[in-house]
């Protein structure tokens, strides 16, 4: 996808630094944070939504959850974090490229 803003910041067209990065997913912090830890978790292929995902994706998205994982354990808020898909423009999804939300960071829990 050409004009997809995900898609370039992948490529590297965007700079950006990575959290982390494997051979499915990239992992960045959101520009605008909703969180003391906001990171949004991306496969590199481009996926519009989660809606276009079938059984043939099973292991892509177990991939990403456990990516959360990772992550959370890498940012020290493995005891409790949210995870948040918005799923097409509906869900209120502003990036039509598939993305988890990682969000966390929070003393004694949620406010
Ligand atoms: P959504 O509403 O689920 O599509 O969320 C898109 C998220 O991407 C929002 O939380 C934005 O703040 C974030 N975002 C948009 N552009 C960038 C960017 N260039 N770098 C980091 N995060 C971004
Ligand atoms: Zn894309």
């Amino acid at each position: 996808m050409n004009d997809c803003i995900f898609c370039k910041i992948i490529k590297g067209e965007i700079p950006k630094d990575f959290i982390y990065e494997d051979e499915k997913v990239v992992v960045f912090a959101d520009i605008k944070p909703s969180a003391p830890v906001h990171l949004l978790i991306i496969p590199k292929k481009h996926i519009a939504k989660l809606q276009d995902l079938g059984d043939n994706n099973k292991e892509l998205l177990g991939h990403i959850l456990l990516t959360a994982n990772k992550v959370a354990e890498m940012k020290n808020i493995k005891k409790g974090f949210k995870i948040v898909i918005n799923c097409g423009p509906d869900g209120g999804q502003k990036v039509p490229h598939l993305h988890v939300h990682l969000l966390g960071g929070w003393r004694g829990g949620v406010k």
